[in-house]
């Protein structure tokens, strides 16, 4: 039988536990919250595109976060942030990061939550004492949403695009160029480019869709992030009277544009997982009394699977081909842009499911549908993600929302994976 002095002492731990959890996950609020106030607006939502005032204020409170992690912090000629932390080994290193730009009038977690929960898990060892085989990073990608360049820091970073490249690119906010604008990111320490061996990298990122809200789980772990692929069509008709034109004389790009439309949805859905929009859709000169003479939609489309994307696309630009010439309307199409899938690395994805249960938590496995930093970094370490639930799904809005709770479960779950990962080369 139990004394009454065990039940006690056992009771007085878990009350310690759940306090100290408690202060971990208010530290994580308060921290993002404060993160969330810089460039916000008034109707509650944030704009800190890349190098503009309010992301320049932004890394300097990250910064601060960094060094009280006890991290070391420098920066990169593309305005990456890295704050290190020594390990017994001098390399490889196990990195994690995400970004704090966002887009206009966005939410205050994509990318903040990867970069605060992030310096939190190292925190967290910090204040442990925990000392790792492997060396650790935590990178505060530029340009994530590609104010200038999409994933411009992290593929500088990886050697994918040079700083040359970088430098060149125009802001589509206000035309400004980078090269003039990065010296601002450029304060403290400097590196011209990270060079350590990395072991493997990892992300923490809200999902920004509604499938894990829906399947009621507490971690998303990512197999993959999907190919995508994007197609312009531009269909061009006759422009004509919408009374005096008889039916049978028309050559209507809107006709073959909505019937394209359609086909697309048709498509994709044989393909199971694929995902295809057409988000774009103009109209000249959109008249209520004219037959429009051009029609310009863009198809995007989204899948694991690389073959099956470039198969759909073939099937796509065939079947609106067809349809434009069934209507007598010129037809022109051109790929406009491709990223190739990215498949993370089973041992990070083992990593994260053995983290994710040791702390008992619910979890499933997840393609990711959005672009991130990670599938930069995939070109020069074993990658994984780590998801945690979106209220409702909604991303890129002011309306972003994941419970602190649930944040701190991802914390959690990164933190125990990178620990995990650094425990042996
Ligand atoms: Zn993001």
């Amino acid at each position: 039988m139990l004394r009454p002095l065990t039940i006690c002492l056992a009771l007085v731990s878990f009350y310690e536990r759940c306090a100290g959890l408690y202060a971990l996950r208010e530290r994580l609020e308060e921290r993002l919250t404060e993160l969330g106030k810089i460039g916000r607006l008034e109707g509650g939502g944030v704009s800190r595109p890349a190098l503009g005032e309010a992301e320049i204020a932004a890394r300097r409170y990250v910064g601060q976060l960094m060094m009280d992690a006890g991290l070391s912090v420098a920066v990169d000629d593309a305005g990456n942030m890295i704050g290190t932390r020594k390990g017994r080994l001098e390399s490889p290193y196990v990195t994690t990061g995400s970004h704090i730009d966002t887009v206009l009038n966005g939410g205050i977690f994509d990318g903040a939550l990867g970069v605060v929960g992030a310096i939190e898990a190292v925190k967290m060892m910090q204040d442990e004492g925990t000392v790792t085989e492997l060396p650790l990073a935590v990178i505060n990608f530029a340009d994530e949403e590609g104010a200038y360049n999409s994933l411009g820091g992290s593929k500088f970073f990886a050697g994918s695009l040079s700083a040359r490249d970088l430098y060149q690119s125009k802001s589509r906010h206000d035309g400004s160029i980078y090269g003039d604008k990065v010296g601002a990111a450029l304060a403290g320490d400097r590196i011209a480019r990270f060079t350590e061996p990395i072991k493997a990298h990892l992300e923490l990122h809200i999902e920004q869709g509604p499938i894990m809200e829906k399947e009621g789980k507490d971690i998303g772990i990512v197999t993959g992030i999907v190919a995508m692929n994007w197609v312009g069509i531009s269909l061009t008709g006759v422009q004509s009277h919408a009374g005096t034109t008889p039916m049978s004389l028309r050559h209507d790009p809107v006709l073959v544009g909505a019937r394209i439309v359609s086909e697309v949805r048709e498509i994709v859905k044989s393909y199971g997982e694929m995902v295809g929009t057409v988000g774009s859709f103009k109209v000249s000169p959109n008249v209520s009394n004219v037959i429009a003479r051009q029609v310009d939609l863009n198809v995007d489309v989204r899948s694991l699977s690389m073959p099956d994307l470039t198969a759909a696309i073939d099937r796509i630009q065939k079947r609106a081909k067809e349809l434009a010439d069934q209507e007598g309307v010129g037809f022109r199409s051109d790929i406009a842009s491709i990223a190739e899938s990215t498949p993370c690395a089973k041992e990070v994805v083992d990593a994260i499911t053995e983290a994710t249960e040791r702390l008992g938590y619910s979890c499933m496995y997840m393609p990711s549908r959005a672009g991130h930093d990670t599938e930069s970094m995939a070109r020069v370490a074993k990658v994984g993600m780590v998801f945690v639930p979106s209220r409702g799904g909604v991303s890129h809005a002011p309306e972003e929302f994941t419970d602190f709770e649930q944040a701190h479960r991802g914390v959690e779950v990164l933190k125990r994976s990178m620990l995990s990962l650094a425990s042996g080369s």
